[in-house]
């Protein structure tokens, strides 16, 4: 299939690999994601994932049940390592070359964060997951995403959610509320919309990297978004589309 891009960038919440759960992983969840991540590199399309963590540990929640908030968020980041081994060992039952690069050390289960041996990795069709987030407190994956975006060069950052876009109400509550097909990254920033934090929308914006909000229950989506149909919203456009 001819693809639209070359190289994305997927982060998956960690709420995304829980399924119907109320907390972990759902393994056949899971192992639906990586199908279709193997269809696309299969394609030719050079993967890098950040997966988050909230389906284990979230350092906020820890912080107000009283934890110091630095060692809750290392907490956070070692979480999301679990879910990046549970990610990779699926994508490699699919028969997907994969490696982990953690930015904690974890050299026994994981190969840490090195951009030029991760950008290796992606020329040779590797799918390369980032785990341990930033490795520095108080920071999100999200904001993880756009980090790594930049620095691998990616061309674009697909923000798997359980909703096919941004609208501009919440749709639970208002009927009415219409889909965005393509916003502002200052759109975003000034009316506070939660698609990803500020820092992480603030990254993206300076280094140019749009950002595709679509739904990942959607079977197939992943295909979709890489092809660029226009299956959710674009962060990253010259001004606002309904
Ligand atoms: N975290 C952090 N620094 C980072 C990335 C993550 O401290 O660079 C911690 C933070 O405590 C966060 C947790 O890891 O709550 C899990 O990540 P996140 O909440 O972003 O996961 P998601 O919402 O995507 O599942």
């Amino acid at each position: 299939m001819g693809t639209t891009y070359q190289r994305v960038l997927l982060k998956l919440s960690g709420e995304a690999l829980m399924g119907e759960l109320a907390y972990g992983i759902d393994p056949s969840v899971v192992q639906s994601i990586a199908l279709e991540v193997a269809e696309v590199v299969k394609a030719g399309v050079e993967v890098a994932i950040v997966v988050g963590g909230g389906n284990i540990f979230r350092g906020v929640k820890g912080a107000a049940a009283g934890m110091d908030r630095a060692t809750a968020d290392y907490i956070g980041m070692i979480a999301t390592v679990m879910n990046c081994l549970t990610l990779q060992d699926s994508l490699e039952r699919e028969n997907v070359p994969t490696r982990v690069q953690s930015a904690i050390t974890m050299q026994e289960v994981a190969e840490p964060y090195i951009r030029r041996r991760a950008i290796r990795h992606l020329e040779k069709k590797r799918v390369v997951i980032f785990g341990a987030g930033s490795g520095n407190p108080f920071f999100t994956t999200d904001t993880t995403a756009a980090l790594r975006a930049a620095e691998i060069d990616a061309e674009v950052i697909f923000k798997a959610t359980k909703v096919d876009g941004i609208y501009d109400a919440d749709p639970k509550k208002h009927p009415g509320a219409r889909r965005f097909q393509s916003l502002t990254y200052s759109h975003v920033l000034t009316h506070d919309l939660q698609v990803m934090d500020s820092t992480a929308i603030a990254l993206c914006k300076d280094n140019n990297i749009p950002i595709v909000v679509f739904d990942l229950t959607v079977s197939g989506n992943v295909r979709r978004a890489v092809m660029g149909e226009s299956i959710g919203t674009i962060v990253g456009g010259s001004h606002e589309v309904i």
